[in-house]
């Protein structure tokens, strides 16, 4: 059956200013198995992110904005391999983050096992304690553990920001499903990567001449 849908409408902002001070980068799954050839569980497009995903940490780290990492972690007998097929199992290949998103020291990585990065994990207990407010998350898969994580945040009340461009999809369907609950449902935020602005800090400030 195919039938055909119109997506209403949501708003994408150009441009979105964040406090770097109080804005974590979120970067979702993107391990071997969901991105590279050879994966058990690839998603299209999800390879064609990653360099939009190095620009985000690239501004993330020269701002000094928080960066977190989940992680997908399976082992024998998870039920998710009765809905996917088996992926992510534990110290394997697929089970990496792509080399060329490699956390740097004193990022987070956090393990979990299921769609939401918050469950189960200590994901809010870092982000409480560092006074962020805002969640800027990418990775894939948009509708699936990008979706649970945005869901997850904007019900414990964080703002949410989804750079459109910086996440993938199985299908445009689910993509489009996804976007539109996150800026409806959740008031979250949707924008493309290049709009991403970061507020100068007052102390990066230059001083005025007296
Ligand atoms: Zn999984």
């Amino acid at each position: 059956m195919a039938t055909t849908v119109d997506v209403p409408p949501y708003e994408v902002r150009e441009e979105v200013r964040v406090d770097p001070g109080k804005t974590a980068l979120i970067v979702v799954d993107m391990q071997n198995d969901f991105v590279k050839s050879g994966g058990t569980l690839v998603v299209p497009d999800a390879e064609n992110t990653i360099p939009v995903i190095q620009r985000l940490l690239r501004l993330a780290r020269e701002s000094g904005m928080r960066v977190v990492y989940s992680q997908d972690t399976h082992n024998d007998d998870d039920p998710e391999w009765k809905i996917w097929p088996e992926h992510t199992r534990e110290g394997s290949w697929g089970w990496q983050i792509v080399e060329e998103l490699a956390p740097r020291p004193g990022e987070v990585v956090l393990r979990k096992v299921r769609y939401d990065a918050f469950y189960g994990t200590h994901l809010d207990h870092f982000l409480r304690l560092w006074g962020v407010e805002t969640l800027i998350i990418c990775g894939t898969v948009a509708s699936i553990c990008v979706h649970y994580t945005a869901a997850s945040a904007a019900l414990r009340w964080y703002n949410v920001i989804i750079p459109r461009d910086a996440t993938s999809a199985l299908n445009q369907f689910d993509l489009e499903s996804s976007l539109r609950q996150t800026a409806f449902l959740f008031a979250g935020t949707i924008t493309e990567s290049g709009g991403l602005q970061v507020e100068a800090r007052l102390e990066a400030l230059p001083q005025v001449a007296s």
